[in-house]
């Protein structure tokens, strides 16, 4: 097979990794494994980069200057190389409060399966008409010096990627509408919503307090307006801003997925999207 690149500069960009894919992308510079032999040479700047490595679940904080640092490469071959589980799909970070993800609309589907990692960066770039290159995942929690060699080599054209992409859609689990109530279900969809928007330390509470109001609204008439009532006054007692944000997401995510069980229960369809 002919080699479709001699020389590749790479660009490395850590964008909240734990260190130990740096570590290891370190590694395959030394002498010892000495990825500089294939002409792969490491620079400063993503200016005069071919290719950029990424480590990391990309991080909120990293979001800006990580989509800086890509738009300040040449537009051509603007190679992207995730390495790490953490850069591939978030790894142990997937999904967290941390970790930046495309806004909910226009993700349902399969076309962006992930939350985490530099594909929601990739997604954001190509939405603002930015030219991005092949993406090569390079996954391992962190990768041997071995597979990103072998990445490396995949980018050089020097070897064919073996595997096929596949895309996943999570499927509602029908066994869990009999063994929970509704509203145990609708508490514990709503646990794993508020990760997105608090820490862990804080979530038990904002969310015991939330369900209280849901129970105290649930005796009135017209237990949406009652409970809209309730947690305005809530938000203006509450000191915290973002304990206030907390409770606002959780109402308007109370009667989405109320509503998506309850349809659930009745055999209507609901179609998820990750
Ligand atoms: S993939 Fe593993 S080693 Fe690499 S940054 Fe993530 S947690 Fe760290």
């Amino acid at each position: 097979m002919k080699p479709k690149l001699r020389s590749v500069w790479v660009f490395h960009l850590d964008t909240g990794a734990c260190n130990g894919c740096d570590i290891e992308i370190l590694d395959v510079l030394t002498p010892f494994y000495d990825a500089e032999r294939f002409g792969v040479k490491l620079i400063g700047s993503p200016r005069h980069a071919h290719a950029m490595l990424v480590t990391g679940p990309l991080t909120r904080q990293c979001y800006y200057a990580a989509k800086k640092a890509i738009k300040a490469m040449p537009p051509e071959p603007r190679i992207i190389v995730a390495v790490g589980t953490c850069a591939c799909s978030g790894g142990i970070f997937y999904n967290g409060y941390p970790i930046y993800r495309r806004p909910e609309s226009g993700r349902e589907g399969k076309e962006y399966p992930r939350r985490g990692g530099i594909e929601e960066l990739i997604a954001d770039l190509k939405d603002d008409g930015e030219k991005v290159g092949p993406v090569i995942y390079i996954p391992g929690c962190p990768p041997r010096p071995e597979e990103i060699l072998y990445g490396i080599a995949q980018l050089l054209g020097v070897v064919e990627k073996k595997m096929k992409e596949e895309h996943y859609t999570e499927e509602t689990a029908p066994f869990m509408l009999q063994e929970y109530p509704i509203e145990e279900r609708v508490r514990l969809t709503l646990r794993e919503r508020l990760r997105y928007v608090v820490g862990y330390f804080d979530r038990e509470k904002i969310l015991d307090d939330f369900m209280k109001l849901v129970e105290k609204a649930k005796k009135s008439e017209n237990p949406r307006e009652a409970l809209r009532e309730l947690i305005n006054d809530y938000c203006a007692k509450e000191k915290d801003h973002r304990i206030a944000f907390c409770m606002r997401f959780l109402e308007s995510e109370y009667w989405k997925v109320k509503g998506e069980y309850e349809a659930l229960s009745s055999n209507k369809t609901v179609v998820y999207g990750i």
